[in-house]
């Protein structure tokens, strides 16, 4: 198999939710079913398109499929994260993926349309999902986790230092370390959440080990090169305000609802778990064995599934010796993670056709 083509821009389409916020889809080229591509917390749509390695959507357009690649409100490359009024992953699921996949279903018409989420980007899709928003995908998969996070005991303590640092007025943690600068007020926070690691490279250390939450986020190995020297361009800032829903749903096991008392978010499952007959497509669960950010929370999924939502088509995967954003942006991903991607894709479109 040969890398033969490079996937482009076709059309970049801004859109505004209904809540009011300014977001972007770019459809790529390629024709086929259409693959709507969701990234974490943080980064951004870049992570599925990274110049220097084969990336999924050079693999997706190769195989006969249509990428989009969504900017939803975390993205590294919006401003909300830094600058924007405080939101949870309630308003991800309730406005940005659903009104999203509006946009790609108006220009689709009746073709199929898959949904690829990572991280946060698959527990937003879990609550969108059970609160019935996204009735008819062709499929869904979500890479590290989906209705079930499960984390360690340090990134459970960190997510509580996190949500204390709320009450000291820290609007979001920087992952630029060139940006903090060495005399800010905020060095000495800094100098706690970089010292682990061996890599010199400050930034590197910083998003290396989770913003601090004392997990890997990616097999250090697995980067090319390139990868590894714009990390600065690829993660961005993360708002502080998020902490306490991701508590919540840590907390829970399960995928939950943040707003209990706003009526805008009715709608969406108090915990997705109890309406996890409602996802209506089949489910591949992914993950990387060495995954420390979500540790086997996927694994956990299939079986909780297949235990209270026998009816759901929920299949695991797990990728041998890969963490956790490496499985997209490791560039031996396109040899050692994307075939299990093809498979289901393909497998569901033959069953359609
Ligand atoms: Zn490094």
């Amino acid at each position: 198999m040969n890398a033969v083509t490079k996937a482009t821009v076709a059309e970049l389409i801004p859109f505004r939710t209904a809540d009011g916020l300014d977001l972007e889809l770019r459809r790529m080229s390629g024709d086929g079913p259409a693959v709507l591509l969701v990234h974490g917390h943080g980064v951004s749509s870049e992570m599925f398109a990274l110049d220097e390695i084969r990336n999924v959507t050079d693999v997706l357009a190769d195989a006969g499929y249509q990428p989009w690649l969504l900017d939803w409100r975390g993205s590294s490359r919006l401003r909300y994260n830094e600058f924007g009024d405080p939101y949870t992953f309630d308003d991800v699921a309730l406005y940005d993926i659903p009104d999203a996949v509006a946009q790609i279903r108006a220009r689709i018409g009746d073709r199929p349309l898959f949904v690829v989420a990572h991280c946060v980007g698959a527990l937003a899709l879990a609550l969108s999902l059970t609160a019935g928003r996204l009735p008819g995908l062709a499929g869904v998969v979500a890479q590290g986790v989906f209705l079930t996070p499960k984390v360690g005991n340090a990134v459970r303590l960190r997510v509580l230092l996190g949500s204390e640092l709320l009450a000291s007025r820290v609007h979001h943690l920087d992952s630029d370390f060139r940006k903090v600068g060495l005399w800010s007020r905020r060095t000495l926070l800094y100098a706690a959440l970089t010292r682990k690691g061996d890599c010199p490279d400050p930034t590197c250390r910083m998003v290396h080990h989770g913003w601090g939450m004392g997990v890997r986020l990616f097999e250090h190995d697995h980067l090319h090169p390139r990868t590894h020297d714009r990390l600065a361009d690829l993660f961005g800032p993360i708002p502080l305000s998020v902490l306490p829903h991701l508590r919540q749903m840590e907390l829970a096991h399960a995928a939950v609802r943040w707003n209990d008392t706003d009526e805008r978010y009715r709608d969406l499952p108090e915990n997705a778990l109890d309406q996890a007959d409602r996802i209506d497509c089949p489910v591949l669960l992914l993950s990387g064995s060495r995954n420390e950010a979500w540790q086997d929370s996927n694994r956990l999924c299939r079986d909780v599934l297949a235990a209270r939502a026998p009816g759901v088509d929920a299949r695991y995967v797990e990728i041998p010796s890969y963490g956790h954003l490496d499985t997209f942006i490791g560039r031996g991903a396109a040899l050692d993670v994307f075939g299990h991607l093809l498979d289901f894709l393909d497998e569901i479109s033959a069953r359609r056709a």
